[in-house]
């Protein structure tokens, strides 16, 4: 019996050593959701990791040497990770003031050396929301189309812009230093008809505040983009299955589709991402120009119908202008600007992608050959390289686009320097060259009465 107690005793602790030592680790802690600020009611979660579950979690906030009990779990978890959901602020711990404060969440593990754990983040308490006033300037919009808004925020606030649906378009000081915000923001091309854009301000801490802009849609329908057919020969597939899925499987309409649907969406998320490479300045001084002598083939927002061997495969709408000119021609920059594409990207073919700064962007698709770099500023005018057909292309022309903050819009107010001034540049006095020194459209467009009074 001794011989036995004697292999076994050893034996136990050596077991109980393992299961202490097993059980000995401290809950995992974290915030999904970075805190900084704390309102009146401001919802936390915190997401707890322990392989033996937690004993208890609790929150607390430190401000001006006082620490108050936010929230406590109510009873131990066996769960391996669990989230807490509770809000902090000054509805249920009145006695937080305006200020830097502390969050400190703990947590002790159901493990038998109830090991704890404890994370802080620096936040602030802010117990008044933003307040804001909007100008009260008549933004016309329809498909497409960007405008401008100049608004004040008061208060301490996060982030702030103007959002329009589901999209939201960031907010820039005024420049030259004048008090006061700003935002681009457009109506996209596929935006619910009827919806207001709000200017926001958040202070990040469940204090939201929004201001509608006062916006006159006109009166008719909005015009509905025009539906082409588009016939998709034997050649025109081989030649952009062969070249831009070339290993892929499936038959030839299936690889099709899904380049001109799958490759297409996630070519637009490259393009969209590019927002964030911006200036924080207007990089321009004059009108936006077209493509000299090129002629529109297709226009903005065109609905595509897909037809091969007289079937509908597919439809898509064609953000952008396609203009064509002759083979090889050299693609001018439509304005100074800076290099942020410079390579394939899918459907587009050989694309560049120019900053005209504050999230505004212009495209160029399909070009045979590429003569600038990323980073490089171009000149209004500059060719950047020539035209071709790579990428879904059956023909050389320039695939011309442009996009603010991510959303393709329609370019063609940007070609009019009497728009920009009246909507743009004036309202934030951005000192570009008047309109009336540059040679334009509109300008000719006057003269044209006379003609037609001859011809009566
Ligand atoms: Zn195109």
């Amino acid at each position: 019996m001794r011989k036995v107690l004697r292999f076994v005793l050893p034996l136990v602790t050596l077991v109980s050593t393992a299961i202490l030592v097993g059980c000995s680790s401290a809950p995992a802690i974290d915030l999904p959701t970075p805190v900084t600020t704390i309102g009146q009611a401001t919802p936390v979660s915190v997401h707890v990791t322990d392989p033996h579950g937690v004993r208890s979690v609790s929150a607390t906030v430190e401000q001006n040497g006082a620490s108050y009990p936010v929230w406590q779990m109510s009873q131990p978890s066996k769960a391996k990770e669990a989230t807490f959901n509770f809000t902090a602020g000054v509805k249920t711990t009145p006695q937080l003031k305006d200020g830097k404060a502390k969050l400190v969440v703990e947590a002790t593990s159901s493990g038998m050396l109830h090991k704890s754990s404890r994370i802080e983040r620096d936040v602030t308490v802010v117990t008044q929301p933003p307040t804001m006033s909007v100008d009260s300037e008549q933004h016309y919009l329809y498909i497409g189309m960007a405008d401008l808004a100049t608004f004040n925020v008061s208060g301490a606030y996060t982030s702030a812009g103007v959002r329009v649906g589901d999209q939201s378009y960031r907010a820039w000081p005024l420049p030259g230093g004048k008090p006061g915000l700003f935002s681009l923001f457009a109506f996209a091309w596929n935006m619910p008809q009827g919806t207001i854009p709000l200017v926001f301000a958040s202070n990040g801490a469940g204090n939201d505040v929004t201001s509608p802009i006062t916006v006159i849609f006109p009166k008719k329908e909005q015009p509905h983009y025009t539906v082409h057919d588009l016939q998709v020969s034997e050649a025109f597939m081989q030649k952009v299955v062969g070249e831009l899925d070339p290993n892929g499987s499936g038959d030839m309409v299936t690889r099709f589709v899904r380049i001109n649907t799958e490759m297409r969406k996630s070519n637009n998320k490259t393009l969209s991402d590019l927002r964030f490479k911006t200036a924080d300045h207007f990089l321009f001084t004059q009108t936006f120009q077209r493509q000299p002598h090129s002629q529109a083939e297709a226009n903005f927002a065109d609905l595509r119908n897909y037809i091969y061997q007289g079937k509908k495969i597919d439809q898509q709408v064609h953000l952008g202008y396609d203009l064509a000119v002759t083979q090889h021609v050299g693609v001018e920059a439509s304005n100074d600007g800076r290099v942020v594409w410079a390579a394939p990207l899918g459907i587009y073919g050989n694309c560049i992608v120019l900053d005209h700064g504050y999230g505004l962007q212009t495209i160029y698709g399909h070009m045979s050959h590429i003569d600038v770099h990323e980073g490089d500023l171009v000149k209004r005018g500059q060719v950047m390289g020539q035209s071709g057909m790579t990428g879904m292309a059956g023909g050389d022309h320039i695939h011309f686009a442009m996009q603010l903050d991510g959303v393709q819009i329609d370019p063609k107010e940007w070609w009019d320097p009497h728009w920009i001034q009246d909507h743009i540049t004036k309202r934030i006095d951005a000192g570009m060259a008047p309109a009336s020194d540059v040679a334009t459209k509109p300008a000719q467009r006057r003269r044209r009465p006379a003609k037609s009074r001859r011809r009566r």
